[in-house]
């Protein structure tokens, strides 16, 4: 089928109009007219080629929200109109104990990117949800409850399963002290979800007017972590934090901050290792651990938990034609909380 969308056509130079195909949908597939699509930082990352080298032209966009326009005859979970979404990724191996329980985003044989990798013959590129027409196996795509509004439900499929997942996973809940580093597209879920749960939250930012929305998020504190003498009253009393942040960090400095016990958790991905000292780990039985997403089963679980909880991600609607600015704003911390495409504008390109 043919797609309008945009792509990157070389690293580091911004997505412009691209059209492609698509395979027609088989027997398990859904094909949707996609609504909206987030932009994630790990959309820039990997365009900038942060990671390692990119499959160029490269569609990105891992956040895809749309309507069902077809299914194959032998789809059963979704019916033409229903809401569909699709995260950061699209195949599996299916077989592995990860992929059995759902969490296909930790295969042994690791799992198919929804952008910037091959399928499972190895020689198909993947590409993501800037464009406006998506097929997808109906196995590797979730139903978005009714209730949640299309735009702010987008981003839920990358950032909102990368937060909830971990503070689910290490248990913050009620009478749990979290802390949130950064406040940008997964932090401002982070807080939503901490706030939600119970938690006590705090959040940590390098940029001190974000003061009055980390407030209206629901956050119990906010801390200006340009100030290098903020930090130290709360040393040794948070139990849970998710750093969020896309650049390298002085890990040390949150890590100060843990309780005995204390996790902190990386979710952010910049491109450069991290440096820290076993001293600050060992003096207080502390962790450092990482978590990649979510998979089928707990992203169903979040979107539903955010149907109840009336969860939705804050977010400016863009044009296609302004990826160029929703890029450069997000480089500079500068998103609201999270830039849209509203895909039914990939037709005017
Ligand atoms: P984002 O919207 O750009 O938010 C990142 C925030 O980090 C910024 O808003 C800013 O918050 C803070 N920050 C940025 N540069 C900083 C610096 N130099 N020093 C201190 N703080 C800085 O990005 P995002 O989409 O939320 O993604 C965040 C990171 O998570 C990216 O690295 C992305 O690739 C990664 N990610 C990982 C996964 C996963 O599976 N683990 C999934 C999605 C994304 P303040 O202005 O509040 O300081
Ligand atoms: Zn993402
Ligand atoms: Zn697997």
């Amino acid at each position: 089928m043919h797609v309008r969308g945009y792509a990157a056509p070389h690293p580091r130079v911004v997505p412009t109009p691209f059209s492609f195909t698509r395979r027609d949908p088989g027997d398990h597939d859904v094909a949707f007219a996609v609504s909206y699509c987030g932009v994630c930082h790990s959309d820039i990352h990997q365009v900038d080629e942060d990671w390692g080298p990119g499959i160029f032209p490269m569609v990105p966009g891992h956040e895809v929200v749309g309507v069902v326009t077809e299914v194959g005859s032998a789809v059963t979970s979704f019916a033409v109109g229903d809401r569909i979404g699709v995260g950061t990724f699209v195949d599996s191996c299916r077989v592995c104990e990860f992929c059995r329980r759902g969490e296909e985003q930790y295969c042994v044989e690791g799992d198919t990117p929804t952008y910037n990798g091959l399928e499972r013959d190895g020689v198909t590129p993947t590409f993501g949800g800037y464009c406006d027409r998506f097929v997808v196996d109906e196995a590797y795509a979730v139903r978005i409850p009714d209730g949640l509004e299309m735009a702010g439900a987008a981003p839920l499929l990358c950032a909102g399963i990368t937060v909830y997942s971990p503070l689910r996973h290490w248990g913050a809940g009620a009478g749990t002290k979290v802390g949130v580093v950064g406040l940008g597209g997964l932090g401002h879920l982070a807080v939503k979800f901490a706030v939600a749960l119970g938690a006590t939250t705090t959040v940590f930012s390098h940029s001190a007017a974000k003061g009055a929305d980390a407030a209206r998020l629901g956050a119990h504190a906010f801390v200006d972590t340009s100030d290098a003498a903020a930090l130290a009253p709360l040393a040794g009393t948070l139990d849970l934090i998710v750093n969020t942040v896309s650049a390298p960090l002085d890990l040390e400095r949150y890590l100060d901050l843990l309780s005995v016990d204390g996790s902190l958790i990386l979710v952010g991905l910049p491109g450069a290792p991290y440096s820290l000292g076993a001293g600050t780990l060992v003096s207080k039985r502390r962790t450092v651990a990482g978590s990649m997403a979510g998979g089928t089963r707990e992203l169903q679980e979040m979107l539903d938990f955010c149907a109840r909880h009336g969860i939705v991600s804050d977010v400016e609607v863009v044009a296609a034609s302004d990826i160029a600015t929703a890029f450069a704003r997000t480089r500079a911390s500068d998103v609201k909380y999270r830039f849209v495409i509203d895909a039914t504008t990939f037709a005017e390109a």
